[in-house]
């Protein structure tokens, strides 16, 4: 496959309502997507590093950077390129992760395209449907929680997943637990907002039979969650701390998890991710697909990558409505708990030039 060029576009999509977590509140989802022009087709990739270094220590303006000023021209250097060749050929670049994945994608997606594959069958998928979990942001009140959470039931989400704070931890899952009963598949993430000394208050949420606390403690402090997995009856998932399956198969040896949130868009791209399944697999390790607000472009390979035989808890994969009044893809719209994996090449949809041109910024082409 030969390159003839990429472009980066910076894009503004306004959210259907305010998201908030823990590190704050977000009214629109600034993000990158990619698109790499080859000999054989157009593969697109999305970038899911957030206006301000948050979440991660990525960020939308160093992602641009990133990529026009060293790993774009990086790859240009690197003959018969392939998806297989871009983690190699990017790993002398220490860290940034987020930007590799995103012209990863780019580049897997036109090589599969060009081949004619989808990009489930390549990663291995074993489902044609993938159950739909959600992420309810942190409320201003109990009761406008309890809306969210019924408008979402009705809409057929399968799991709920409330984010947490110090102060906004055990009230909402009691109020969550005693309106809509123990049946609901629920669970909570705290986006690292707790320290060591507050084991005490994380095992208040014990007696609510969650299906797991997501990242309780800083995203270095892998020892503390093993500590803390040995004081809470909740299992521990890891999200931010797993950045790798090097990452993830530490955390498991330290006892530091029993559950992993695989983001695809936050390991380096799709192959990690898959990587970061197979070690989870081997260990016995549930798995389920974490989401960063993507557009349809990410959505639809979170999709793929969640219908692995690994993914056996619902993930984060919502409606496109979840987000955003008009995706830039086609939607994907959640049927009785469920989205569909797309089936045709690559990641199976295609942003509409005129809903891409909408939501632009700018825009950057680099040549070959
Ligand atoms: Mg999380």
């Amino acid at each position: 496959m030969k390159l003839s060029g990429i472009e980066v576009r910076v894009i503004e999509m306004p959210l259907v309502s305010p998201f908030r977590t823990s590190f704050g509140v977000a009214t629109s989802r600034e993000a990158l997507v990619v698109r790499a022009v080859t000999d054989e087709a157009e593969g697109w990739g999305e970038g899911v590093a957030m206006r301000d270094p948050l979440y991660s220590s990525e960020y939308v303006e160093a992602s641009v950077d990133m990529l026009t000023r060293f790993l774009i021209p990086a790859l240009a250097r690197v003959p018969d390129l392939d998806a297989s060749k871009v983690a190699p050929a990017l790993a002398k670049f220490k860290g940034h992760r987020m930007s590799k994945g995103a012209i990863e994608l780019a580049i897997l997606d036109a090589e599969l395209r060009g081949k004619g594959v989808p990009l489930s069958r390549e990663l291995g998928a074993v489902r044609s449907k993938v159950d739909c979990g959600v992420s309810v942001g942190i409320m201003d009140s109990i009761p406008e929680l309890l809306d969210a959470v019924a408008g979402y039931l009705d809409e057929g989400y399968v799991r709920i997943k409330l984010k947490i704070e110090p102060g906004w931890d055990v009230e909402p899952v009691r109020a969550v637990r005693e309106r809509f009963g123990d049946d609901v598949l629920l669970q909570v993430d705290a986006n690292t907002a707790y320290h060591r000394g507050d084991a005490h208050l994380l095992a208040r949420l014990d007696p609510f039979d969650l299906l797991l606390i997501e990242q309780p403690l800083d995203e270095e402090d892998l020892l503390g969650h093993a500590q803390l997995a040995k004081t809470v009856r909740t299992p521990i998932c890891l999200d931010e701390s797993v950045v790798s399956a090097r990452a993830a198969a530490d955390a498991i040896a330290l006892g530091a998890c029993s559950i992993v949130n695989i983001k695809p868009g936050r390991v380096g791209g799709y192959l990690e991710a898959r990587r970061i399944h197979d070690v989870c697999v081997a260990n016995d390790v549930p798995v389920w697909c974490g989401g960063m607000l993507e557009t349809g472009i990410g959505r639809a390979a979170n999709v793929a990558l969640a219908a692995l035989p690994g993914f056996t808890l619902p993930g984060d994969t919502s409606g496109s409505n979840r987000y955003y009044t008009r995706d830039i893809t086609e939607p994907f719209v959640i049927e009785d708990g469920t989205l569909s994996v797309p089936t045709g090449p690559g990641i199976g949809v295609t942003p509409s030039p005129e809903a891409l041109e909408e939501v632009t910024v700018r825009t950057e082409w680099i040549t070959f």
